[in-house]
């Protein structure tokens, strides 16, 4: 199984072996903001490295919204990344959600979301796994809890859309973590990656604050558990940098008897 951690873009290869870790995310430009993001010098040595490489998409993209100026501009960002993931060989691109405002109807959110996959399928596709991933608050949000999942997939399901799971924003978002693989493969099919966070605020708070899996609010067995299920990458999104994370990492190599990669 492929555990790793998201890390600073400058040198992820490096951030890898610094955690002995065989996969990384990353940002690929300022995750706050709508610049598209610049081809990388280091683009072979990525394209051909043996760490798995993913990209996180920005924060700011909301493909979902009926504000029109947040959602022609987050189509476009959202394609750009998924060309300068591809050009680096990336595994998948990971993109939130997002969300409609208050009295907006969630339904044109969901359509909205069928649109920007019939969008970049009029510009040749978008050439890397997109996966959804799931959020922790807000009353509006398209992948906050398992029944907008559903209605999300009823719009989306017939492109080729990935998934990622993450444990934090489950938990703080009102998912109870046991037997939630189960129920989000009865909805995707599938889980391309996990991202293995605890969570510092409560049960259903909505709070988006990630802790180190000793740390937080969730039991770290459920957090295990959720990867065994699942079957999938694992990233960790945790603080404390490369020694928090290389504890996340060796805590979850520990428990679920994997070796690290050779040195
Ligand atoms: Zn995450």
């Amino acid at each position: 199984m492929r555990i790793g951690a998201h890390v600073d873009s400058t040198d992820p290869l490096a951030e890898a072996a610094a955690r002995s870790a065989d996969t990384v995310q990353f940002f690929l430009s300022d995750p706050q903001g709508w610049k598209a993001p610049k081809p990388r010098e280091d683009a072979e040595r990525l394209r051909t490295a043996e760490v798995d490489l993913y990209v996180h998409a920005p924060y700011v993209i909301n493909v979902a919204t009926l504000n029109n100026r947040i959602r022609i501009p987050s189509r476009k960002l959202l394609l750009g990344h998924a060309n300068a993931a591809t050009a680096i060989g990336a595994k998948g691109l990971i993109v939130h959600g997002g969300h409609v405002n208050a009295g907006d109807d969630l339904a044109v959110g969901f359509d909205n979301w069928r649109k920007t996959f019939a969008y970049a399928a009029d510009s040749g596709g978008f050439g890397v796994p997109v996966l959804i991933e799931n959020t922790a608050g807000g009353d509006n949000a398209c992948a906050r809890r398992l029944d907008a999942l559903a209605r999300l997939w009823d719009a989306i399901g017939d492109y080729e859309v990935g998934f990622c799971l993450d444990t934090c924003h489950a938990y703080a978002g009102g998912e109870d973590l046991l037997g939630l693989v189960d129920r989000v493969k009865a909805i995707t099919g599938r889980i391309d990656l996990v991202h293995a966070n605890n969570s510092k605020g409560a049960f259903n708070s909505g709070q988006d604050r990630h802790d180190n899996l000793g740390g937080g609010t969730i039991d770290p067995e459920l957090v295990v558990a959720v990867i065994r299920a699942a079957g999938a990458p694992v990233v960790v999104e945790t603080p404390g940098g490369v020694e928090g994370q290389t504890a996340d990492i060796g805590f979850l190599r520990q428990q679920l008897g994997t070796a690290s990669p050779a040195a």
